[in-house]
């Protein structure tokens, strides 16, 4: 697909975020089985769940827009996806793994930080503003899954890594 207009890039980068979250939705499992701090597999469990609705939720974003919901591959988030499983493959203390499970889980949210971000600002200025308000719950959501992550980091895996 050429991007020519606004409108296409908006759609192009709905296509991303929706190629992500699935990629995200099968990562997730591994982080919660290789985690090993309580409140940690607790927050990525939670996730994995809002991270289907957040799927459910741009199904209706492409369905208000009049575009089959189809992903284009993001190789960023294949990046960032890649880069957490090198670390579940060689971090063999489990208090040094949760810091770095929570380091890749905040890569994560960043991206899609970003990505809700740039889609609301457009969907408002392209007038799709029904899927603007989609999107901000979905926003709401990753940030929360982020601030969530600092607290535990900060709350104890952070210290008990550092003992390791
Ligand atoms: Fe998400
Ligand atoms: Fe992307
Ligand atoms: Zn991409
Ligand atoms: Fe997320």
């Amino acid at each position: 697909m050429s991007v020519k207009t606004m409108e296409d890039l908006f759609v192009a980068t709905l296509k991303d975020i929706y190629y992500a979250e699935k990629q995200i939705l099968k990562a997730l499992p591994g982080m919660v089985s290789k985690a090993d701090n309580a409140k940690l597999k607790k927050a990525l469990e939670t996730h994995k769940k809002e991270t289907e609705g957040q799927v459910d939720r741009l199904e209706k974003v492409f369905k208000l827009i009049g575009v089959p919901a189809r992903g284009k591959k993001c190789d960023a988030i294949e990046g960032i996806i890649d880069e957490a499983k090198e670390h579940m493959d060689e971090i063999k203390d489990e208090r040094v793994l949760d810091a770095g499970i929570i380091s890749s889980a905040q890569a994560v949210e960043h991206y899609e930080i970003c990505r809700y971000g740039t889609l609301i600002e457009w969907a408002n200025d392209l007038g799709h503003s029904d899927a603007a308000k989609l999107l901000a719950e979905s926003l709401k959501e990753e940030r929360h899954a982020d601030t969530l992550l600092t607290e535990i980091a900060r709350g104890s895996v952070n210290r008990d890594a550092e003992a390791a």
